[in-house]
């Protein structure tokens, strides 16, 4: 109750809203004004017109993401529609801003269809150096996602699925090297099969994982062959025989990855699981199984994450997006690639291996920062994550043939650390 009433009275203090526009040139006498705009202003428009890569050059779009969204699956609110989705977007841009310097349109469209959406978010491309679909639900934003990375040449990057794949992804590979399991052995049970499941899914299968070792249940059970399901799900059906319930499918696994809804999983199928578990519960704003349950579930180690912050392991998706795109616009690259995404997870889980500044330490109440089950990520507020995705993203996306300038990764960071 408190919190709502504080947010409430953040949101409504004046100005109403969280950002607004500031000018970068000076604009105190007539001269300025005639170069700001006309007549001045025709100058750099020609040279866009001549090559539009200038655009990078004269005007803000190598440093401005557009945050899209139709309000279709906002949080955990659900389908409350553009307008209502707004403070949210506002928020993401204010997110952009704090830890990478990026600055956000937020993009708010009343439109629902697929059809609609790719047309209209395809058109804004000269305005933006980089697309943050947001907050769309499946399955429609996988197609949606899939048609913008195909018509547009910037990156186009739907955060509700692969930021969860990105964060959740360096967390297993740093549990599973904890665990000393081999990532290709792995066998991993999904909760949930929407937005980020899906996404997660195949991350995993990019860093290693087997996908015939990776069993999807939605909300009907394990998805196989038999069932008619979506294509997205489709993708991760068991053969037709293979079917039954969550914990079925949990007998045995080393994984779980619950990104579906909170308090489905006991304590007996977390015993049933594998030696050494790892339990990754993030439904938000409850887990399918509590941090202290899971625990103690069992006596040997269960490395365990969560959505949230009272825990340790927070999956939280801000340790993403913002050096991800750091990284892409620095190179202007034309999209984000899963080299691009595979690198930014290895330099999240090669982070979590490193000592902790004090700093840092403080700012997380002086608990022990140390690699091992308790800290397998890093922290939001390391500000050391910049300095190691942001390169680590730009790097990949020269190499994959996708960026349209080259940087010096040595000298980009320490650009980024000054
Ligand atoms: P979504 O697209 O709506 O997908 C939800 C999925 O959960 C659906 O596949 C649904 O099954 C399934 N489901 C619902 N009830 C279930 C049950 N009782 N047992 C098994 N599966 C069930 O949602 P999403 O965006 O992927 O998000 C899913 C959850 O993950 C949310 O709680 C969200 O907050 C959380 N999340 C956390 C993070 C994070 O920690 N960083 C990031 C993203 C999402 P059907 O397909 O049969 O309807
Ligand atoms: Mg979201």
């Amino acid at each position: 109750m408190g919190l709502d009433e504080d947010a409430l009275d953040y949101h409504a203090s004046d100005p109403p809203g969280k950002v607004e526009i500031s000018t970068t040139k000076p604009t105190n006498t007539q001269r300025d004004l005639s170069l700001a705009y006309s007549p001045g202003v025709a100058a750099p428009c020609r040279k866009i017109a001549d090559d539009p890569e200038n655009a990078f050059k004269y005007t803000t779009k190598g440093n401005m993401v557009g945050v899209v969204s139709n309000g279709s699956a906002v949080l955990g609110l659900g389908d409350i529609g553009a307008q209502a989705a707004k403070p949210v977007m506002e928020g993401k841009g204010v997110l952009f801003k704090r830890f990478a310097d990026i600055d956000v349109f937020d993009i708010e469209l009343d439109q629902a269809s697929a059809d609609e959406l790719v047309e209209t978010v395809s058109a804004m491309e000269p305005t933006f150096g980089g697309i943050n679909l947001e907050d769309i639900k499946a399955p429609e934003c996988f197609e949606v996602e899939t048609r913008l990375r195909e018509e547009m040449d910037v990156p186009v990057f739907h955060d509700d699925q692969h930021g969860t794949a990105i964060i959740s992804g360096a967390a297993l590979l740093n549990a599973a090297e904890i665990a000393d399991k081999d990532l290709d052995d792995l066998e991993v049970v999904f909760s949930g099969a929407g937005a980020s499941a899906i996404a997660t899914a195949k991350f995993y299968v990019s860093l290693g994982v087997q996908r015939e070792n990776v069993t999807m249940c939605d909300s009907s059970g394990v998805i196989t062959e038999d069932r008619d399901v979506n294509d997205f799900k489709a993708e991760f059906a068991q053969p037709a025989g293979e079917g039954g319930d969550l914990a079925d499918a949990m007998a045995g696994a080393d994984v779980f990855v619950g990104l579906s809804v909170g308090g489905i999983v006991s304590q007996e199928m977390v015993q049933s699981m594998a030696d050494d578990p790892i339990v990754f519960a993030m439904a938000n704003p409850d887990p399918e199984i509590d941090y202290e349950a899971a625990k103690q579930a069992r006596d040997d180690t269960v490395i365990m994450a969560t959505g949230r912050s009272d825990y340790p392991n927070q999956v939280n998706n801000v340790l993403g997006f913002p050096f991800i795109f750091r990284g892409a616009l620095d190179v202007r690259a034309t999209d984000i690639n899963e080299d691009m995404k595979v690198a930014a997870a290895e330099a999240l889980a090669d982070l979590a291996k490193q000592d902790v500044p004090d700093e840092v330490v403080k700012a997380y109440g002086d608990q022990p920062l140390q690699f091992g089950s308790e800290y397998i990520i890093p922290k939001p507020l390391d500000p050391r994550v910049l300095f190691e995705v942001a390169p680590a993203v730009a790097v990949a996306a020269m190499e994959s043939g996708v960026a349209r300038t080259n940087l010096d990764p040595e000298q980009y960071r320490e650009e980024l650390e000054a």
